[in-house]
């Protein structure tokens, strides 16, 4: 089978090596589509030390073409998100049956689960009330997976933020009540402006940056909720802990490292996408053959006009 090696800086190569086999508990779960995360981007771009390679991808949904002896409840043919640290950018995986979520019928480049766990945990700690107003900062493929379940939970207001004119109006078609552009207006006067002055019951930060971190203490009432979603990298960030400590903020880490954590963020996520409930329509907005997994890195670094989320794909058939 194929499967993408990072040899070098920017540089994936595709290698043939043999199919895994499988242990009792797990099963052979042939790849349809990996997305590319952008959590992958900086091991892309600096690459593995000299002489040595990385196997990445992480975001797998497939088809099952083999079980495992102890198995029970997956079949051949079932179509699952699955679960893998990496090795996802191949043409098979092994993995737990355990790891492994159906998905129904709908189409697998949907089934990103590992994504839509983070999106779906993130929601569950947040505990996003009815009537609830929510900001949140950051319209890209984990704000709009948020903003799209955080819309399940019946809030009164969901005030998207973002600096790009295609990002807030994907924001509005997935209604958001207002979007703001924050190269034109002030965020935070626009919250208080639509909350009577009391500031939003939660802010979720879906950026990674300093900007949007700081801002989410500006737009978060006394005793509201910042929830980190981003995935913050680079140097330290700083944030005005008085003044934090002072609104008495509940701030929430939204990364999620337990695996039972993980798996229920999976399951709750492909129940939501098999039945239709959380459409993903709209933000698979890159397809690339495993051949070209380069370009597809290349396309989540430039971010073009348009851009959600790239995914590496095989073809179903
Ligand atoms: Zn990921």
């Amino acid at each position: 089978m194929r499967i993408a090696a990072l040899r070098g800086r920017e540089s994936f190569e595709i290698e043939e090596v043999d199919i895994p086999t499988i242990r009792p508990d797990e099963v052979l779960v042939r790849v349809v589509v990996n997305g590319v995360c952008a959590s992958e981007l900086e091991p892309w771009l600096l690459g593995p030390p000299a002489g040595e390679a990385r196997y990445l991808g992480h975001e797998v949904s497939g088809v099952v073409s083999d079980v495992g002896a102890d198995v029970v409840g997956l079949t051949v043919g079932d179509r699952v998100g699955v679960w893998v640290l990496d090795r996802g950018f191949a043409e098979y995986v092994a993995v737990r049956a355990a790891y492994c979520f159906p998905v129904g019928d709908g189409p697998l480049d949907e089934a990103l689960a590992e994504p839509i766990a983070c999106a779906a945990n993130a929601v569950e700690l947040a505990d996003v009330r009815l009537g609830d107003d929510v900001v949140l900062i950051g319209a890209g493929f984990m704000g709009n997976l948020v903003q799209k379940l955080v819309g399940l939970r019946g809030v009164r207001q969901l005030i998207v933020a973002d600096a790009r004119a295609d990002a807030l109006d994907r924001a509005a078609a997935f209604g958001a009540t207002r979007v703001v552009d924050v190269t034109r207006e002030s965020l935070s006067e626009v919250v208080g402006s639509l909350t009577e002055g009391r500031g939003a019951d939660i802010s979720f930060e879906c950026t990674g940056t300093q900007g949007a971190l700081v801002a989410c203490g500006d737009t978060t009432r006394m005793s509201g909720k910042i929830a980190v979603v981003g995935f913050h990298q680079g140097p330290p960030r700083e944030v005005p802990l008085a003044h934090w400590n002072w609104m008495a903020f509940s701030i929430l880490n939204a990364h999620f490292r337990e695996v039972s954590t993980i798996l229920r963020g999976m399951s709750i996520g492909m129940r939501l996408v098999s039945s239709g409930v959380l459409s993903m329509d709209g933000l698979i907005t890159h397809r690339f053959p495993i051949e070209r997994i380069n370009d597809a890195f290349r396309t989540l670094h430039r971010k073009p006009e348009g851009f959600v989320k790239a995914v590496v794909t095989f073809p179903e058939g």
